[in-house]
């Protein structure tokens, strides 16, 4: 079924059924539905038709969605890009996407005038309502070389598209899903109707979506989370409450006046949302469904998160852009960090870390392999947009090869060991960086903790711990915290002593993704130069 089916029939299921919420408008799945034909109207009009890509740069907005669901009725691509990213990289993926129209609001004007060359039409959306779109369109206009800019509400001007999704395949594209791109220039995932719709079904089924279920909309649409999260949502007719800026104050407000049911986050937001001086007076009382996914989390952030929402489930999603879930673990109370056994669309294997490695190398039992998933998945993207190097890379003989290492215990349980790239080779010996991790996180006054290895002449690479103090700790001096560290690795029964760190370094703060992941390239790239306190 493609998306546009999947909404009309939501729409006649459950008309009246919540569907969004931004601020103080709200909209049913039949005002949805009647709006999204509206504004696909509005797209065919700009000259959008099948097939064609549209490019957004937004929050999690009600019109966020309703363009999202708009671009599903016409049958065109939608290409939620980040904000967040420099002007120059958002105008690369509108001209690697060929998209023909982007659509902007107040923090993309930039972004989008950056896109001149590339697009042709914009859509200005106002946050404000339809004087503010005015607005903004006029200031768009007003730019050097500037392209025809409509006001969003005008697209609503043209009637309503009809019965555009009836004759869609659900084979077609429904969606460009840009990598965050750790390594490299971003990539484009095309995701087609059915693989979307099947990973929605998944993360609906996992965790636990009951029919009307409310979740927080606060993933950013642009990635796989909060595209899915839609979905999952629209799936069994929920209401996808947004929040376009994150802040756990406002969050905590959110989940109380909306009754949210479901949070599905990165560890980070969970992090500010169990160590919020708000949390004492909220009402988390409707939440039942916890997961996460992005990144593992501590033990310590686990324990907390249960004593807090006391959930009915706890849900360690592991998966990507590329293929939506890998694996799945229910309890992570019983078992922090770890992923579980392969999700109902998945099949997994551990294969060996080397260049040339093929699907049927795998590892012994209990050894560390690189993660493989089959793409007979229905959750499967098919390759890369325009990108033959990073196929013949990530692709082989029908398995993606997802850069992750993991091993197998002895349950038949995968735990997640990082990036194949993040791997620190130190004296000739193999150290990841989330095992020296997980031991300096239970430090007393660590409040977050990123390894990697930096250039070092006797060691090769030098294993460097970037450790966020509180403040009490900090105000100690990092001499002392330093030793502190040292003293606690020694003392550590699970790691080897020639994986603890050998140099320290203390920021204020961790760079980060905003499904954050630590942002580890960023730190090697940075502090290139061998410095901090050598121990
Ligand atoms: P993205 O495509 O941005 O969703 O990133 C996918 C990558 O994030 C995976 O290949 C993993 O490296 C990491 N990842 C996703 N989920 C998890 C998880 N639950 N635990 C550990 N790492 C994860």
């Amino acid at each position: 079924m493609n998306l546009g089916l999947s909404l009309l029939y939501a729409a006649e299921r459950t008309p009246d059924a919540g569907a969004v919420v931004d601020g103080d408008s709200r909209l049913d799945y039949r005002g949805l539905q009647r709006v999204a034909a509206g504004v696909a109207a509005g797209l065919a009009a700009l000259g959008v038709g099948r097939g064609d890509r549209v490019a957004l740069v937004l929050k999690n907005r009600r019109q966020t969605v309703e363009l999202y669901w708009a671009c599903q009725w016409l049958g065109a691509v939608v290409v939620p890009l980040s904000w967040r990213v420099a002007a120059a990289d958002v105008a690369y993926c509108v001209a690697d996407s060929g998209a023909t129209v982007v659509a902007f609001e107040e923090v993309g004007l930039e972004h989008a005038r950056a896109c001149s060359d590339a697009a042709d039409r914009f859509v200005a959306v106002g946050t404000g309502g339809a004087g503010s779109s005015v607005d903004l369109a006029a200031r768009f206009c007003a730019g050097d070389d500037a392209q025809p800019c409509e006001p969003y509400e005008s697209l609503l001007a043209a009637g309503e598209a009809v019965g555009a999704p009836l004759g869609l395949d659900d084979r077609e594209t429904s969606i460009f899903l840009y990598t965050s791109g750790t390594t490299g220039r971003p990539k484009g995932v095309p995701r087609s109707h059915a693989a979307e719709r099947a990973g929605g079904v998944s993360q609906a089924l996992h965790q636990s979506y009951r029919p009307g279920e409310r979740t927080l909309g606060v993933m950013p649409l642009y990635h796989t989370m909060g595209i899915h999260t839609l979905l999952a949502a629209q799936i069994v007719g929920g209401c996808f409450v947004c929040q376009p800026d994150w802040d756990a104050a406002s969050a905590l407000d959110l989940i109380s006046a909306e009754r949210i049911g479901s949070l599905y986050l990165a560890p980070t937001l969970f992090h500010d949302l169990v160590h919020s001086p708000g949390l004492a007076g909220a009402d988390v009382s409707s939440v039942r469904s916890l997961a996460y996914a992005g990144a593992a989390m501590t033990g310590a952030l686990v324990e907390r998160c249960v004593e807090v929402f006391a959930p009915e489930v706890f849900i360690n999603h592991y998966g990507s852009t590329e293929v939506y879930t890998y694996s799945v673990h229910f309890d992570q109370q019983a078992a922090p960090g770890c992923a579980g056994r392969p999700a109902i669309n998945a099949r997994l294997r551990l294969v060996r870390p080397e260049v040339g490695a093929g699907p049927d190398d795998e590892v012994e039992p209990g050894e560390t392999g690189e993660i493989i998933c089959h793409l007979g998945s229905d959750e499967a993207f098919a390759g890369y947009w325009n990108r033959p190097d990073a196929d013949a890379k990530a692709l082989r003989d029908g398995w993606y090869f997802t850069g992750d290492l993991g091993r197998l215990d002895g349950d038949g349980n995968l735990w997640i060991v990082g990036r194949i790239d993040d791997m620190i080779i130190s004296g000739g010996e193999n150290v990841h960086p989330l095992e020296v991790e997980d031991v300096l996180e239970r430090a007393p006054g660590v409040r977050e903790v990123a390894v990697v290895g930096l250039p070092d002449d006797r060691w090769g690479q030098a294993v460097t711990a970037f450790v966020v103090l509180d403040d009490e700790v900090a105000g100690a001096g990092t001499e002392a915290a330093a030793a502190r560290l040292d003293a606690h690795c020694l003392a550590s029964a699970g790691l080897a002593r020639f994986k603890r760190p050998r140099r320290y370094r203390f920021p204020d703060s961790l760079p980060k993704s905003p499904s954050g992941k630590i942002l580890r390239r960023l730190l090697r790239e940075e502090f290139a130069e061998p410095s901090g306190s050598p121990l």
